[in-house]
C-alpha cells in the first residue's frame, strides 16, 4: 500500500516534470507550419509507410501545441480535434491567443491554368489561415473540406457559369469551430484536385475531364533508383530499381508511339527521394501518374499482382489497371489496395495508381519479371487499363 503511495507520488512528479518542459520553454505553446509539403497525421502510430495521412497543409498556418511525441507534435487544430505533425515542418511561434477566424465571401469560377489544364476555383475568403482537411467521396462525387477554427460569416457565395466541373457549393457550421464545406461535382469520376492558401484565401483548383487520352500527360514513375535498391531477386539476386525502370520504358515506348505526352520521372539509375518524386509530379501537373515497383515478401510462396491507391475517388484507376493486368496467363492476383500512404501516390491533384507488378521474392514471378516478354504485356495491359478507365469516364 505505501509502496503504491510512493510509486503514484513519484508518477506525479514525472508528469509535473513532463509538463514543465512546456513552461522551460523546451516544447513552443505554439508552432507555425513550414518547409516543402507540411503534412498532418491521423496519428503517433506507424508502419513501414510512417502513420495514417490527414493530408497536406499548406505553410504559414498557427497551431497549438498540445503534446509531443518522439518526433511529432500533437497540435490542436479546434476544440474537439486535434492531428500530428513532424517536428521538421514546423518553427516556434511567439506566444499567442490563437483567434477564431471568420470565412467571409466564396467564389466559385471557371478559367484556364497555365499548363493547358482546364480548372474551375473555388476561393474562400478567410481572416486568417486556418488548418483544413479535404477528402473525395465517390457516388456522388463530392470534395469535402474541413476547416478547423473557424466560424461562418459566409453570406455571399458567388457562382459563374464559366465553372464546368463543380455542380454545387454549400456548407454546414458542424461544430462551433469547424466548417464544413461541400463542392458536389458534375461527373462521377475524379481527376483529381489543389488545394492551397494564396494570401488569407483558401483556393480550391479542380481539374475538368480530361479531352481524351492524346490530350492527356501521363507521368511514369520507375520506383527506387541510385542508392535506392528496392528488393531483390530470390534467384537471380537482380535488382528492383532496375526493373521498375525496364517497365517504365516499355509503356513510354507505348505511348510515344500513340504520340501521347509522356513524363518520367527518372530515366536513368538516379536517387531520387519519394518527397522530390511528389514535388516534381506537382510541379509538372501530370493528368495520370503511375508508379511501377516489384513486390517482396518475407514467404516466398506469396506472389502476383497488386495496385494501390490513396484516395477513394482514384480507386476505379488502380482497378481498371488492375483488371486488365490479370488477363496476363499466370499472372496471380494478389489484389487493389486502399488507403495506402505511399508517398508518390498521396497528392490529391491527379488520378494516381502503385503497381506492384509481381514479387521478387516468388520464384515464378521473378521468372516471369525477367522475361522481356512479360514486360512489353504488361506495359500494353497498363495502357489497356488506361483506355479502360477513360472510356468508363461518366
Ligand atoms: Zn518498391
Amino acid at each position: 500500500m505505501i509502496l503504491k503511495k510512493i510509486l503514484s507520488v513519484g508518477l506525479l512528479l514525472f508528469f509535473l516534470n513532463g509538463s514543465s518542459l512546456f513552461t522551460q520553454g523546451l516544447i513552443p505553446s505554439y508552432i507555425i507550419t513550414k518547409g516543402k509539403l507540411p503534412q498532418l497525421a491521423y496519428s503517433s502510430g506507424e508502419d513501414r509507410l510512417g502513420s495514417a495521412k490527414m493530408g497536406y497543409i499548406d505553410t504559414s498556418i498557427v497551431m497549438k501545441v498540445i503534446d509531443t511525441v518522439k518526433n511529432l507534435y500533437k497540435v490542436q487544430l479546434s476544440a474537439m480535434h486535434y492531428a500530428f505533425i513532424e517536428k521538421t515542418y514546423t518553427q516556434p511561434f511567439p506566444d499567442t491567443m490563437l483567434s477564431t477566424a471568420l470565412c467571409e465571401s466564396w467564389h466559385v469560377k471557371g478559367g484556364s491554368e497555365p499548363g493547358s489544364n482546364l480548372v474551375d476555383s473555388v476561393s474562400f475568403s478567410l481572416s486568417g489561415r486556418v488548418p483544413y482537411k479535404s477528402w473525395m467521396e465517390i457516388d456522388p462525387s463530392r470534395i469535402k473540406i474541413e476547416l478547423y477554427n473557424v466560424q461562418s460569416n459566409i453570406n455571399w457565395i458567388t457562382q459563374l457559369s464559366s465553372a464546368k466541373a463543380v455542380k454545387n457549393v454549400w456548407y454546414e457550421q458542424t461544430e462551433s469551430d469547424v466548417l464544413q464545406i461541400t463542392i458536389e461535382l458534375m461527373k462521377q469520376q475524379h481527376y483529381g484536385y489543389s488545394i492551397g492558401y494564396n494570401g488569407n484565401t483558401l483556393q480550391l483548383k479542380i481539374r475538368r475531364l480530361p479531352a481524351g487520352i492524346q490530350k492527356m500527360t501521363i507521368a511514369i514513375d520507375a520506383g527506387h533508383g541510385g542508392t535506392n535498391l528496392g528488393a531483390s531477386g530470390v534467384s537471380s539476386g537482380i535488382l528492383e530499381k532496375n526493373y521498375t525502370l525496364l517497365f517504365a520504358k516499355e509503356l513510354q515506348k507505348i505511348l510515344k508511339k500513340q504520340k501521347i505526352k509522356v513524363l518520367m520521372v527518372r530515366e536513368t539509375d538516379t536517387t531520387i527521394e519519394n518527397k522530390d518524386r511528389v514535388l516534381w509530379a506537382k510541379q509538372n501537373n501530370p493528368d495520370i501518374f503511375i508508379s511501377f515497383h516489384l513486390n517482396s515478401s518475407g514467404r516466398d510462396s506469396v506472389r502476383g499482382v497488386s495496385t494501390y491507391y490513396k484516395h477513394i475517388g482514384f480507386r476505379s484507376f488502380s482497378q481498371s489497371i488492375l483488371k486488365r493486368l490479370l488477363e496476363i496467363k499466370d499472372l496471380k492476383e494478389f489484389g487493389n489496395v486502399g488507403s495506402f500512404n505511399f508517398q508518390p501516390i498521396q497528392p490529391t491533384d491527379y488520378p494516381s495508381c502503385l503497381v506492384e507488378i509481381a514479387f521478387l521474392s516468388n520464384k515464378e514471378d521473378e521468372k516471369m519479371i525477367l522475361d522481356p516478354k512479360f514486360r512489353t504485356k504488361v506495359a500494353n495491359q497498363v495502357f489497356l487499363g488506361i483506355k479502360d478507365w477513360i472510356r468508363d469516364w461518366k
